[in-house]
């Protein structure tokens, strides 16, 4: 079977991180991000270029089920799907509006409850298939004005749990990769002496790199499907 991996968010990041790791496995990929399509058009070539895969760039906004029920309608099914898309939203509980509350849920929960509504009908007529959720370490911990990401992320972590149940008769693994602190632009706002009080609470020493998470992620969707309901955390020994 070919291998062939959607992975929503790539543009930059982790999600890109990601890419590159998958395409340099020999993965034919499809990728997507809401807003940089340009940039993602010159990675998808690039990849194709170097790794002579097939490389397909697409602008969707995964938080809109329409939108992803239209993705899934232009491309091939993917064997492995890689729900990375995700906002950050910081600041007072009481200072957030409905629309950045449900615009968080929306982005980084209901998207893969659509992204894998939509792929796992195939999945389950090949008795195969890999779902990687990009989860956080603040799911498990909660972090102060992180409220929502946090909820979003604990419902993510829950998420991965029951579906890979509930696929793990039909041969599918269902697994998440909770990151701790990464260096991409998510983490922009954070001022030197922010990002140094946080890594002083980090045993490794340091923040972790996109491409870490990427080789993590690339482990999973090559590893045993008897690896399911996991979230394993790629935190640099925080937690
Ligand atoms: P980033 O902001 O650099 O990239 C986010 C990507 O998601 C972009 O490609 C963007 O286009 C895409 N995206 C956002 N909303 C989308 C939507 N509605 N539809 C389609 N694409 C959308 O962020 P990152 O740091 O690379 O984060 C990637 C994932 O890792 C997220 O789920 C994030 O929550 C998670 N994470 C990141 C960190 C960190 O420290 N960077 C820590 C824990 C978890």
């Amino acid at each position: 079977m070919s291998k062939n991996a959607l992975i929503t968010g790539a543009s930059r990041g982790i999600g890109r991180a990601i890419a590159i790791e998958f395409a340099r496995a020999g993965y034919d990929l499809t990728l997507c991000c809401i807003k940089n399509i340009e940039s993602l058009e010159r990675l998808a070539k690039d990849l194709e270029d170097a790794y002579k895969v097939k490389c397909a760039a697409y602008q969707a906004d995964v938080s809109d089920p329409h939108a992803v029920k239209e993705l899934f309608s232009k491309i091939e099914p993917p064997t492995v799907l890689i729900n990375n898309a995700g906002i950050s939203y910081v600041g007072l509980i009481t200072d957030m509006s409905d629309d950045d509350w449900q615009k968080t849920i929306d982005t980084n929960l209901s998207s893969v409850f659509y992204m894998c509504r939509a792929a796992i009908p195939h999945m389950l007529s090949e008795f195969s298939g890999k779902i990687i959720n990009v989860s956080s370490v603040w799911g498990e911990s909660g972090a102060s004005m992180e409220v929502a990401y946090s909820a979003s992320k604990g419902g993510l972590d829950a998420f991965t749990k029951a579906l890979a149940k509930e696929l793990a008769p039909s041969g599918i693994s269902v697994n998440a990769v909770a990151c701790g602190l990464i260096d991409t632009d998510m983490n922009s706002r954070l001022s030197d002496e922010e990002l140094a009080e946080v890594v002083s609470d980090i045993p490794a020493d340091r923040i972790g790199k996109p491409a870490e998470v990427a080789s993590v992620i690339l482990s999973l969707a090559e590893s045993t499907n008897y690896l399911t309901g996991q979230i394993i955390k790629v935190d640099g020994g925080w937690r």
